[in-house]
């Protein structure tokens, strides 16, 4: 007989359709997945099933981080508050020489998917060279996770000739494949100015021909429109788009630098994007156009980024910068509203990943990716607005309990 847990006494955040917030309620698990949910019933026997309490704090789906570098918790620290030109290439592609080899991809990431759990983040999209180390850990970790395979057009750890990263992509592909049903294989051209056209388009076909997410850092920087105009004539977007890679599997990261037609396109093609605003801020990179995004109707979720440019795994704070950056930057305090930055971390970030049916909200028959708030606090008290509390108010630190699969992987 399959596994059933009872998670009641709380305040249930769906992150379904009209954003319900259902007090007292409960939430059935048979075995990985969500068999049911709702308000309590009272006098409802629970026989066979192992209780949890959620103290009356509140019960919501797990949030995904969109965008993340895990093995990089082991740069924490290592060179901040430095140009962009200067942090890379003086600091981080150093240390990736010195430090990146299998043991340390695997132990960092280990490291990184402890952090994450810990602060109730249960799918990771995951993009770094010797992959297939990280995609282990991950898998260990028990989180759920997109894996892509970095591919560059420079030397690079695990592939030291450029002209095979393709080949060593689809290998990866293939092995990754078979390693765990919650870990998903996917690949990570680093960006249009580090991958050639030749690369990106090979990049592209590989992820089309095995039905996985094809990633990419794009308009990250002021500098980048610029290369790319005067190398392709183009904007960043309107030259990936010209090669044929935007469609709805592609993944569009930090997406800063844009213009209305830019926007647009991205639109048209549907393709996700997500939105780091610690690392853009961090980096100075510049604040992306989020509003304007989710106005077009594109489907835009958060990601931490690396631990080097960030400097932690945190999805609670970034959802607290998102929701006030643009405040201060649009002089709008509407803007950026709690419910849209909590649907920005779950729903909407799986979507992007296209993992919008699998996790992301509270649903019968989807995974049971779920985690449990603690409300207690004097931060969070008094409650008048769960999704504000969330937002606003709540620290990683608050997290009580984090499940994926109906397997608990974090209890405090
Ligand atoms: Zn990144």
């Amino acid at each position: 007989m399959e596994n059933e847990i009872v998670i009641h006494n709380g305040t249930l955040l769906t992150m379904e359709q009209g954003l319900p917030v259902i007090k007292n309620a409960f939430v059935r698990i048979k075995g990985d997945k969500i068999a049911e949910c709702g308000p309590a019933v009272p006098g409802r026997n629970w026989e066979g099933a192992a209780l949890i309490d959620a103290g009356g704090g509140i019960i919501m789906p797990g949030l995904v981080n969109g965008h993340t570098h895990t093995p990089m918790s082991m740069f924490r620290g290592l060179a901040d508050d430095l140009p962009l030109d200067v942090w890379l290439h003086e600091h981080i592609f150093p240390a990736e020489a010195r430090e990146i080899n299998p043991e340390s991809v695997a132990k960092w990431t280990a490291h990184s998917c402890r952090e994450m759990l810990a602060g109730g983040i249960t799918t990771c999209c995951d993009g770094y060279f010797l992959e297939s180390h990280a995609a282990q850990a991950m898998a260990d970790a028990g989180i759920r996770a997109v894996a892509g395979q970095g591919v560059i057009d420079y030397p690079a750890p695990g592939v030291p000739d450029p002209s095979i990263n393709i080949a060593h992509a689809k290998n990866f592909i293939e092995k990754t494949r078979a390693l765990s049903p919650r870990v998903t294989p996917s690949i990570f051209c680093h960006s249009p100015y580090t991958c050639s056209k030749q690369t990106l388009t090979a990049g592209k076909n590989l992820a089309r021909d095995n039905g996985v997410l094809f990633q990419i850092h794009a308009a990250e920087t002021r500098a980048e429109p610029g290369m790319i105009k005067e190398s392709r004539g183009l904007s960043v977007i309107a030259y990936l788009d010209s090669l044929g890679i935007l469609d709805p599997d592609t993944l569009l990261v930090h997406c800063v630098w844009l213009d209305e037609k830019d926007i647009e396109v991205i639109a048209k093609r549907g393709c996700g994007v997500i939105h780091c605003p610690e690392s853009n801020m961090k980096l100075a990179s510049g604040v992306a156009p989020v509003p304007d995004m989710t106005a077009a109707g594109l489907t835009v979720g958060l990601g931490t980024d690396g631990c080097a440019s960030n400097n932690d795994q945190d999805m609670f704070s970034e959802m607290d910068t998102a929701a006030k950056l643009h405040k201060a930057v649009r002089l709008d305090p509407c803007v950026m509203d709690a419910r849209t930055c909590l649907k920005m971390a779950t729903i909407d970030g799986a979507t992007a990943l296209g993992l919008g049916d699998v996790t992301g909200s509270i649903r019968p028959g989807k995974a049971a990716d779920i985690i449990v708030v603690d409300t207690t606090g004097l931060h969070m008290t008094p409650m008048h607005d769960p999704y504000s509390g969330i937002v606003y108010a709540a620290r990683a630190s608050d997290v009580l309990l984090t499940m994926v699969d109906g397997k608990v992987r974090f209890k405090r």
